[in-house]
């Protein structure tokens, strides 16, 4: 009997060990997949979160749009908490080469900046739920919680749907893509969508509240110092939206902003 016993014994932690290796295994391989933004050195460019926006449509989806963070970090003396906390697949999708109509698309990223309103949970848990209806499904790629937590929610080189009718008016003139004909177009196909959690005070629609943390505009300017968005392709979803129902990030501090931006070698003014 003792030695079935070890026999037992010896099974139950061959077990443990292998379960132990495939976990490991599993979670590396998710990590490669959707963890935080690794650096790659390359040249290439209400109630309610947010309102629906744009979805699938029969253009051609690409993978290979080529979003790239630089290397630029060179400022080691910050360094944010980072966690992951990815989107339903229902709740983003491709990034398209061609619109609906068959228009080659290549316009350069856009950093869209957005907040809450609600708790980064509330948010999170919206982006995690299985939408089947179009109008429902929404994300942003990243939100920075009040401590500064960066929280990946959508791969950088997916399209969230953070902005429904939308253009944005920069130097280029104005970019907006048409990937649903059954939408308006809308800046998401080519949208880096951050988004900042707001203060308790800000759960309203009211025109303003208190505003962000320190540690938040030193997370939105380490992050954005890692991607390959110039400066002047920063806006708000106020900007580009064109419904008229949006004006976040209300109480947005530019200059705070921006002062932590230059900060970084590669941003300097
Ligand atoms: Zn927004």
């Amino acid at each position: 009997m003792g030695d079935r016993r070890w026999l037992k014994v010896g099974i139950y932690i061959g077990t443990f060990c292998l379960a132990t290796v495939v976990t490991i295994i599993l979670a590396t391989t998710y990590r490669m997949h959707f963890g935080p933004p690794r650096v790659i050195a390359a040249p290439t460019p209400a109630q309610t979160v947010e309102a629906a926006s744009q979805t699938d449509s029969p253009a051609t989806p690409s993978v290979e749009h080529g979003f790239v963070y630089t290397a630029d970090l060179s400022n080691p003396s910050y360094t944010p908490s980072e966690r992951i906390e990815l989107a339903d697949p229902s709740n983003y999708g491709e990034r398209y080469t061609v619109d609906a109509y068959g228009q080659p698309l290549n316009q350069d990223y856009l950093a869209v900046l957005h907040e809450t309103v609600w708790s980064a949970n509330s948010a999170i848990n919206t982006f995690q739920t299985y939408h089947p209806r179009d109008q429902d499904q929404v994300s942003y790629h990243t939100i920075i919680d009040r401590d500064g937590t960066v929280i990946y929610i959508v791969p950088p080189e997916k399209r969230a749907y953070g902005a429904g009718n939308s253009v944005f008016n920069g130097p280029n003139g104005p970019e907006t893509a048409t990937t649903n004909p059954a939408f308006a177009s809308s800046v998401n196909n080519f949208a880096y969508h951050i988004s900042l959690v707001t203060p308790s005070d800000g759960q309203d629609n009211a025109f303003s509240h208190s505003g962000y943390t320190d540690a938040q505009y030193k997370s939105l300017a380490w992050l954005i110092a890692r991607t390959t968005i110039p400066e002047e392709r920063i806006t708000t979803h106020a900007a580009v939206d064109r419904s008229g129902s949006r004006q976040d990030p209300r109480s947005f501090n530019w200059a705070h902003f921006l002062e932590y931006l230059h900060q970084y070698p590669s941003r300097a003014a």
